[in-house]
């Protein structure tokens, strides 16, 4: 039986030629037999894919090849190709979208004014530096609110946000100007969306900003449950949450009843990607499965009583 592997990784460098870099990067991916999800954009790289072991390690050799890609670092997994529906290499404007491509430089360092790096011992470091001086560390959820629901940094500030794009506002709305001159640590899932959230909020007058390195996949990895996180943390694959150990505690409230759960369901209307969480006995509820959005569109409206009606409309 053939190994397999995944690869995930991402990199911040100027890249003046992005449709060139897709081209190199479909055809390496093509030739190796790798599915996954690439985004080349004029920030940089990002991107995961999988297929058999010894085509990965061609991969990430080739990849490295290319001077601007040469320190970029990938973090390996398991799984293979067929997690994946196809390959799919793409350009688009941002790595990360939050809607303001205009806003983020990036240079051979990475992105212009990004949070100060912290190892997850240094998030220790910091905290009780910090402490010893009077002053509190704010953690700083750098995801969309639904993925903090089940599990975050101890007292962390969780914006309201739905996407990403809803950051931006967030940080305008003067709502968290009171941290602007306190230590905060800004933290996603890989930390790739605070090499962009830092930077945004270093140009928005915060003073102090830290982002974990590697995110809290790497700071699990140093301190499981026994650390400053609290809860599972939502993963991007058929998994939904994951959790470091058997400690892990459950922070996730069901959207109907309240009860403890940590477990995700999609809004049943088709094209709707609204995830709520259901504990055990609401989840086979099938009246309670619409979002509040979906419910109130279906309440409003007598004709379009069923799902196959707000589709049609929503294609128009
Ligand atoms: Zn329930
Ligand atoms: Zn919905």
């Amino acid at each position: 039986m053939s190994v397999s592997r995944i690869v995930l990784y991402y990199a911040f460098t100027p890249i003046s030629d992005p449709q060139a870099v897709r081209l190199w990067q479909l055809e390496l991916c093509r030739g190796l037999g790798l599915k996954g999800r690439i985004i080349v954009s004029e920030q940089g790289i990002n991107g995961t894919v999988g297929g058999e072991l010894s085509a990965v390690k061609q991969y990430v050799r080739r990849t490295r090849e290319y001077e601007p890609f040469s320190g970029m670092e990938f973090k390996w997994s398991s799984g293979g190709a067929e997690q994946f529906p196809r390959l799919s290499v793409k350009v688009r404007p941002e790595l990360v979208a939050f809607g303001v491509p205009e806003q983020i430089e990036v240079d051979e360092e990475g992105v212009v004014g990004a949070g100060t790096h912290l190892r997850p011992e240094q998030v220790h470091q910091l905290v009780d530096t910090e402490r010893a001086r009077g002053r509190e560390v704010t953690f700083f959820d750098g995801r969309n609110a639904m993925e903090a629901a089940i599990g975050r940094f101890s007292g962390a500030v969780v914006p309201e946000t739905e996407t990403t794009r809803d950051f931006v506002a967030e940080l305008d709305s003067g709502r968290y100007d009171h941290l602007k001159d306190q230590p905060v640590v800004t933290y996603c899932t890989g930390g790739i969306r605070c090499e962009v959230l830092s930077a945004l909020m270093t140009q928005r007058g915060f003073q102090e900003v830290y982002q974990i390195d590697g995110g809290i996949a790497r700071y699990g990895e140093a301190y499981g449950d026994s650390g400053l996180w609290e809860g599972e943390l939502y993963v991007f694959d058929g998994r939904m949450n994951t959790r470091f150990s058997d400690q892990a505690v459950t922070l996730g409230r069901c959207s109907v009843c309240q009860a403890p759960t940590s477990s995700y369901h999609n809004c049943m209307d088709r094209g709707c990607s609204t995830l709520q969480l259901y504990c055990e006995d609401c989840q086979h509820i099938p009246s309670q499965q619409r979002c509040e959005d979906c419910r109130a569109r279906i309440a409003a409206d007598p004709q379009h009583p069923n799902t196959g009606t707000l589709e049609k409309e929503r294609r128009r």
